[in-house]
């Protein structure tokens, strides 16, 4: 036994809150019991000494010691059902060992003071009375093994004391085993105490090793909680990201599916965004991006769930019943909240957007249903690209252009296509001379399954579909193989979509194309539409000035319709303009579409650019433009698109003598 073990002999072990705490929990059941077992031994002495030993030691001191004992009893059996604090447990604990000798001294004191008065056997029952209860107390107090060590000792050194004295063999031997038997037992509980003890300290182990496992765990469930918003949200703008935006739809989608909820789904993009990011970088294209979450996030409140999906596109879906007039109420709130200008440290940024909605009808599924509104906000942008609407609700009307549209993608995307496409060729005409300027290559289809399927139809739907570069190139390496056998002062004029400029690359393969076809950039026009210039000003200005220093030259197409603008012509490094014909219409009656012709022709000359007046049909209409001064024109008056096939026999026909008949048939 180690000296810190041989403290504890004496002491009550502090400084160890379980070990006191698990100590007074033992003897709240085992003290109780050695203080009954006490007063039993007790009284059953009493009754050996009643008759003969004087009142005072077998009635008022057994009394009085029986109260001390009944109060301490008492006093643990409460603590049986309430749990204390340390500083109570360790308090009782001390007090028990101070007391433990004490009520032993007492107690052995009274019953060698009954000795005198009895005979032998009585004399017997009072080694014996001290003897087997000293060992109860032993066994009873083995985890508090100072209180038993002093309870031992007392008894011991009383018993031996006295009976060694007594000059009696017989108790002397008693005294002997007791002794003995008391040395024994201490040894015993001092090792099962000793395995109490380090039971303690293991469970302590455990619990800590327990608390060390959950405080993992919950620092787990925290960072899988994190890792589950950084998967979910969107870290630029802190709303719903595209994964979240799916899982929600899909979930929303059921829900209306099961009859529960009513499913909107808006889907918004913003128009202009590029051009910021292009023009001041990407840092305050992020910052307008967080603003405009910002407004997006103050108008959708309550049961509008906002995402942003990428980019400079959001999405929303609605839980609610709302009618058309709603729909199309909040779409227009979000337009106009978005069309405020943004006030940024770096610039004050002007945007807009475009909005489409679908609504969830029987039948549809997730898929068609993101389809119906991706289409109305395609349309949203078309429109808008004309100047209208911003916002579109996909109703019965879209649906049959859907399935057109879709029809289209597909076969579009047959592998027969390629020989189903052709060019055909509109010559473009010296409105004095008559000659022959040049050639528009315009793109026809003759599916087998559609039949003839107008470019107006075909092209948005490549568009759509992604299938606009592949087509643009098959359509131009075909214009190219027939414009190589025009004569070298003939013209070809290719059109060009929004998603063509696109990427500066792809317009530098064109090029490339060119070369490859033995035919000189110069002779080659591109013609851009408005719309796709103002789809991304930026690209569509390097794309532009790619084009421009290979040679070729860039014709502004449709000039006039939707958006026009006319810091577009000072921008771009143009080479013409081409009227739209929708300005030739009644143009003999002086329409508004005269002053326009007019102006425009104006226009062409102050910037010292060509012009081309498209859609003349009648020698009338031919007649104004040549009044205006009006030097090129393009219309059914000369010729109808013809094949490439029909181009040679057309320019030997044309002698260059603006009297000719027209060459309306020869389409
Ligand atoms: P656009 O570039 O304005 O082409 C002129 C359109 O006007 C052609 O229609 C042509 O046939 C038609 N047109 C010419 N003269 C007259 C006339 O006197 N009266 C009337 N009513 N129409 C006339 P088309 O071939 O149906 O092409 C429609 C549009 O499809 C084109 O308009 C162009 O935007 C687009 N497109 C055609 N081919 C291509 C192509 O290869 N690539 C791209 N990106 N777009 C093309
Ligand atoms: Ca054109
Ligand atoms: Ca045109």
């Amino acid at each position: 036994m180690n000296f810190r073990k041989l403290k504890y002999l004496f002491l009550v072990p502090s400084g160890d809150p379980e070990l006191t705490l698990a100590q007074f929990d033992a003897n709240t059941r085992q003290i109780p019991m050695m203080y009954s077992l006490l007063l039993v031994n007790t009284w059953a002495l009493v009754a050996t000494f009643w008759n003969i030993a004087p009142p005072s030691l077998t009635f008022y001191i057994p009394l009085v010691l029986s109260v001390m004992i009944v109060l301490r009893l008492v006093t643990w059996w409460r603590s049986i059902s309430e749990r204390p604090d340390i500083a109570v447990a360790l308090h009782s604990l001390k007090r028990t060992n101070l007391l433990a000798p004490i009520i032993a001294a007492c107690f052995s004191a009274w019953c060698l003071a009954l000795y005198p008065y009895g005979d032998a056997y009585a004399q017997g029952h009072i080694a014996f009375y001290m003897g087997i209860t000293v060992v109860g107390c032993i066994f009873s107090l083995m985890h508090m093994l100072s209180a038993a060590f002093y309870v031992t000792a007392v008894v011991n050194i009383a018993f031996i004391v006295f009976f060694g004295f007594s000059g009696n063999q017989v108790f002397m031997a008693i005294a002997m085993n007791l002794i003995l038997v008391s040395v024994v037992l201490l040894v015993i509980v001092s090792i099962n105490y000793d395995r109490f003890v380090s039971l303690i300290a293991s469970r302590r182990q455990l619990m800590q090793q327990q608390n060390e496992l959950m405080q993992k765990q919950k620092e787990t469930l925290e960072l899988s909680n994190e890792n589950y918003r950084l998967a979910n949200l969107d870290s630029l703008t802190n709303l719903p990201n595209r994964r979240c935006f799916f899982s929600e739809f899909t979930e929303n989608h059921a829900s209306a599916v099961a009859g529960k909820a009513p499913l909107v789904i808006g889907l918004i993009d913003l128009d202009g965004f590029k051009a910021v990011n292009d023009m001041y970088g990407h840092a305050v294209g992020d910052k307008l991006l967080v603003s405009v979450a910002e407004r997006l996030r103050a108008t959708c409140q309550g049961d509008l769930l906002l995402s942003r999906l990428g980019g400079d596109e959001f999405a929303i879906l609605i839980s609610l019943e709302l009618t058309d007039e709603n729909m199309m109420q909040i779409g227009h709130n979000l337009c106009t909240v978005l069309e405020a200008p943004f006030n940024l440290a770096e610039a004050t940024l002007s945007i807009s957007a475009s909005i489409g909605f679908a609504r969830w009808q029987d039948g549809i599924d997730c898929d068609d249903l993101y389809e119906n509104a991706d289409f109305a906000l395609y349309s949203a942008k078309r429109s808008r690209d004309a100047g209208s609407t911003h916002v579109v609700l996909f109703g019965k009307a879209h649906e049959a252009r859907v399935q057109r549209t879709k029809l289209l993608e597909k076969a579009l995307r047959s592998v027969t296509v390629a020989d189903e496409m052709s060019v055909a060729f509109q010559p473009v005409v010296d409105v004095n001379s008559g000659a022959v300027l040049a050639f528009e290559a315009l793109a026809r289809w003759t599916s087998p399954t559609l039949g003839a399927v107008p470019p107006s139809d075909f092209i948005p739907a490549a568009e759509r579909g992604g299938l606009i570069d592949r087509l643009t190139l098959m359509l131009f390496r075909q214009a190219l193989s027939c414009a190589a056998s025009w004569p070298g002062d003939i013209r070809l004029s290719f059109n060009l979509s929004a998603a063509n400029i696109a990427k500066t690359d792809y317009v530098r393969g064109l090029v490339d194309e060119i070369h490859t076809y033995g035919i000189a950039p110069e002779r080659i026009d591109f013609e851009i539409t408005e719309t796709a210039i103002i789809r991304d000003v930026y690209q569509a200005q390097e794309a532009i000035a790619e084009l421009k220093r290979s040679g070729v030259r860039i014709s502004l197409d449709d000039f006039g319709t939707g958006y026009s603008s006319l810091s577009h012509l000072h921008r771009f490094p143009l080479d013409k303009i081409k009227i739209d014909r929708s300005f030739l219409t009644n143009i003999v009656e002086k329409s508004a579409g005269y002053g326009i012709v007019k102006s425009l022709l104006n226009l062409s000359r102050d910037m010292n650019i060509g012009c081309v007046i498209e859609g003349v049909e009648t020698e009338e209409e031919l007649a104004i433009v040549r009044s205006l001064g009006g030097e090129m024109v393009q219309g059914y008056y000369f010729s109808r698109p013809i094949s490439g096939d029909a181009v040679p026999a057309y320019l030997a026909s044309s002698d260059g003598g603006i009297s000719q008949e027209p060459a309306v048939s020869r389409a």
